[in-house]
């Protein structure tokens, strides 16, 4: 029987790891919450780089290395395929279609912060959905900018901006109501795809505002990549290591 180990950190992941069997390992790296639920086996933290997942294959005797992690969570996928070519295992990967713009929508790309600071200077309200990076530069607010931050940590608000903690996925109508009162001008968002916090999208398309994405980066190549969560399990179905199917 083959034994897996599963690099989560997304809702997909989380979904996969309920299908796993007790021989198989989850792992997380720490920021979000963990699951205590599960049959297979949690672990939690950096493995010390590819050289150091390498050698936890190997001494887990891992067969089958999946990588669901974020897109934008470059850093894993890298150390995932290089780890899995050293192990001399295959590594899967779930690897979720960025959104695309349709009609209404004006949406544009920076690459970086400085990119991006640039980008919104012609903005007085722009509301971050990235995560915790615009925690980092809360003190380079321009005099003329309010911020709200949403992301997994809550902060108390400071006269210049508003830290919402809180996390997808999100509803429409949940979300109509926050753009609502904060009265932001730009949204500024990863590109991260999948429907969990798509919402928004349509509240900006609705209210016409435009979209500032940070680029996605480049991952690596590896054994077989899948676009779509079903398309996984049922590869993993077909290896027999599945308990059920749970796609809810
Ligand atoms: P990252 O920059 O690719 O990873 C940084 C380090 O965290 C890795 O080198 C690894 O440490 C550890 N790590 C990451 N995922 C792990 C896992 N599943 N199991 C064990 N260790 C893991 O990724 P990130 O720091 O998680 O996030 C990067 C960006 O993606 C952020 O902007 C974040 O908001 C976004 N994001 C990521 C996830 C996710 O699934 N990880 C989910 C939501 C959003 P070692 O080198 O020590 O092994």
């Amino acid at each position: 029987m083959k034994r897996i180990l599963l690099l989560g950190g997304t809702g997909d992941a989380l979904r996969l790891a309920r299908s796993l069997g007790p021989s198989h390992i989850y792992s997380l790296a720490g920021l979000g919450r963990v699951p205590v639920d599960l049959m297979c086996q949690v672990r939690v933290g950096g493995f010390g780089g590819a050289q150091g997942l390498a050698a936890f294959i190997a001494a887990e005797c891992i067969d089958l290395l999946v990588d669901a992690t974020h897109p934008y969570a470059a850093q894993i996928s890298t150390n995932a395929a290089s780890a899995a070519e050293q192990a001399g295992i295959p590594c899967w990967a779930l690897r979720r279609p960025a959104w695309q713009a349709g009609e209404g929508d004006d949406w544009h790309e920076v690459s970086g912060w400085a990119e991006l600071t640039e980008a919104m200077n012609d903005f007085r309200r722009p509301f971050f959905t990235l995560g915790r990076e615009p925690l980092a530069h809360l003190h380079e607010i321009p005099a003329h900018q309010h911020w709200t931050v949403r992301c997994l940590d809550a902060q108390a608000p400071t006269e210049r901006a508003e830290i919402i903690g809180d996390r997808g996925p999100f509803s429409l109508e949940a979300e109509r109501q926050l753009f609502e009162r904060l009265n932001s001008d730009v949204l500024i968002s990863k590109n991260s795809g999948g429907d969990s916090t798509e919402p928004k999208l349509q509240v900006a398309r609705e209210r016409g505002l435009p979209v500032l994405f940070l680029r996605r980066p480049m991952l690596p190549a590896v054994t077989r990549e899948f676009l779509r969560r079903d398309d996984l399990l049922t590869a993993l179905m077909a290896l027999g290591v599945l308990t059920g199917v749970s796609t809810g």
